[in-house]
């Protein structure tokens, strides 16, 4: 939960001031510069008369463990305050957030439209737990204009999905048109905004309704802790999605939290340096002759740069890298197996630099998928640019040779 009387229209101060300001109250903790990290399930009320008044507030109160603590407070308090919401629920992943969100909005008999672009596991929830309780999924072009998005529109359409830029393709989407089409036919918008994490993308200046960080990446910025968050503008909706965070279950960890603020407050310079890297590595990779496409939004040859440029405020250290068709799947494993400061694993947001080999994992049904050389994921992390350079270089030289021999 949060506070409206220190929501963004409360605070003019330039973004790195508020990134270090946000949901800052050291007076509520004997001037401690950060929080606590209350361990704590059971809150114990002193009187009848007390626990029937937290009871009856037990949304924003400190009611019980599961319902948040001083602690989760103080990070909801200030993802809200930086992504332009006026309330925030974390959650204990990201997925959690996908799934409490869609929960709290979707019922048996409802219709929800999905961008094809979506991170995976988002995907698969839609295709078995949600089909199975009878919520409809329809997959649109990530390219989709406004008119094509209401000729998709149905009258039990409650719910229309949108990450921008895409995962593992990087396509960006038209956010406020596609949220007034969606708004139009009755239905709430969603977007999954992490690449953009809460500060280089507005959402709710463009008619999202809520929005949702996977902040296990660049809030917690660290690769050492689980931890989502769903934030909005709306009361009522902000009662809908913390009743079913509590339902489920979805409860944060009081160390993960903790170690979400921490992140937190670091952000604006960290995404600087990914940016700066990110676009050094994707730039030298556009020169490569083993590179067929970057896909990267801040590139100007980049199809989605126009948008970018309109509607974001930068760009992060994560994108996609298509090569031509030719090297052999054992070339790719000798690219990879090799690299010396790009690691191979999932999740991305962290300060170390990230591959993963996208080739079979880009799962399209509404618009067809047509690149057919591998590809790539990078996370560009906080190194020197010129160390992963050379790394993807004699990454590149392996490929040649092992197809050679
Ligand atoms: C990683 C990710 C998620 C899921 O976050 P977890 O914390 O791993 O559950 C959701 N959406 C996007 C775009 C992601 O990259």
């Amino acid at each position: 939960m949060t506070d409206p009387t220190v929501g963004p229209e409360a605070v003019s101060h330039a973004r790195d001031t508020r990134i270090v300001h946000a949901g800052h109250r050291p007076t509520d903790h004997h001037g401690a510069v950060n929080p606590p990290v209350y361990h704590v399930s059971t809150i114990t009320f002193p009187t009848v008369d007390d626990m029937a008044a937290k009871q009856a507030h037990k949304l924003d109160a400190v009611y019980y463990g599961r319902m948040g603590t001083p602690t989760t407070q103080s990070l909801d308090q200030t993802v809200a305050e930086l992504e332009g919401g006026h309330w925030c629920v974390s959650v204990c992943s990201g997925m959690a957030a996908v799934t409490g969100a869609l929960m709290a909005l979707l019922k048996a008999g409802d219709h929800m439209l999905m961008t094809d672009s979506v991170y995976w596991p988002s995907r698969s929830l839609c295709d078995t737990l949600l089909c199975n309780m009878g919520i409809k999924t329809t997959y649109y072009d990530p390219q989709i204009d406004g008119p094509g998005l209401t000729a998709l529109m149905r009258p039990n359409t409650r719910v229309v999905f949108l990450e921008s830029p895409g995962s593992l393709t990087f396509e960006t989407q038209d956010v406020a048109a596609l949220a007034a089409a969606a708004h139009a036919g009755g239905a709430h918008v969603l977007l999954d905004n992490t690449w953009a994490s809460p500060i280089l993308f507005r959402p709710f200046d463009h008619g999202v309704d809520l929005s949702i960080q996977a902040a296990t990446k660049y809030i917690v910025g660290h690769s050492d802790a689980m931890l989502g968050t769903v934030t909005m503008r709306d009361r009522a909706l902000f009662e809908r999605v913390k009743t079913t965070a509590v339902q489920l279950g979805y409860s944060v960890g009081a160390e993960e939290a903790y170690l979400g603020l921490r992140g937190l407050r670091t952000l604006a310079v960290r995404l600087r340096q990914h940016q700066a890297n990110g676009l050094a590595v994707a730039r030298w990779l556009q020169g490569r002759p083993e590179v067929a496409r970057v896909l990267h939004p801040a590139l100007p040859e980049d199809p989605g740069h126009a948008l970018w440029r309109r509607d974001f405020s930068g760009a992060c250290g994560l994108f996609g890298v298509l090569l031509r068709p030719g090297p052999s799947p054992d070339a790719m494993a000798a690219f990879l197996d090799g690299l010396a400061l790009f690691r191979m694993g999932f999740s991305w947001g962290g300060y170390e630099s990230l591959v993963i080999d996208t080739t079979r994992s880009i799962t399209r049904t509404a618009a067809p998928w047509t690149h057919d050389g591998p590809s790539l994921r990078l996370h560009v992390g906080l190194e020197d640019p010129a160390d992963l350079i050379a790394d993807l270089d004699a990454g590149f030289a392996r490929m040649a040779a092992r197809d050679a021999s």
